[in-house]
């Protein structure tokens, strides 16, 4: 819950972020407005784009609604995944009272895929995996283990 909400039910002293005195934490600002959000979404964009090329649509009904539609160009179904993921990072980072930071994001991203790539090994679906995570793969070393079980 955003501090805006927190606030009206006598939960907290203020209703503004703790980084931004005198503006309320609502969730569009938490997520987006936020100049240590957007540094954080700036710093994941140049992440994304150096893994593969793909350029990070900002705006806020992208990033917070997964809203596409000023593109042509569909978003890879990974990148949905990456930013539900961060958009939790924020939330998690706000209710441990920490600054959000891109290498923050970048863990939480590593941490689902070590979880999905281990889910995935006991059902031998290591090469779905690595097709699903492609660059985003934590350790690349993966991809020749599922390629590995394919040849076996
Ligand atoms: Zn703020």
């Amino acid at each position: 819950m955003t501090n805006k909400k927190l606030f009206v039910m006598k939960l907290v002293k203020s209703p503004d972020c703790r980084f931004c005195p005198g503006v309320p934490e609502s969730i569009v600002h938490m997520l987006w407005e936020c100049p240590k959000a957007r540094k954080m979404w700036e710093e994941v964009k140049t992440w994304i784009k150096d893994k593969t090329d793909y350029e990070l649509h900002m705006s806020p009904s992208y990033i917070i609604l997964n809203i596409d539609i000023q593109r042509d160009e569909s978003t890879p179904e990974i990148i949905w995944l990456i930013l539900i993921i961060v958009r939790q990072y924020l939330y998690s980072s706000k209710c441990l009272e920490k600054i959000p930071s891109a290498q923050g994001a970048i863990k939480a991203i590593q941490q689902v895929e070590q979880i999905e790539l281990s889910i995935a090994t006991q059902h031998r679906k290591v090469e779905e995996h690595c097709m699903k995570w492609g660059n985003f793969l934590s350790n690349p070393a993966t991809f020749d283990l599922g390629m590995g079980a394919l040849v076996l």
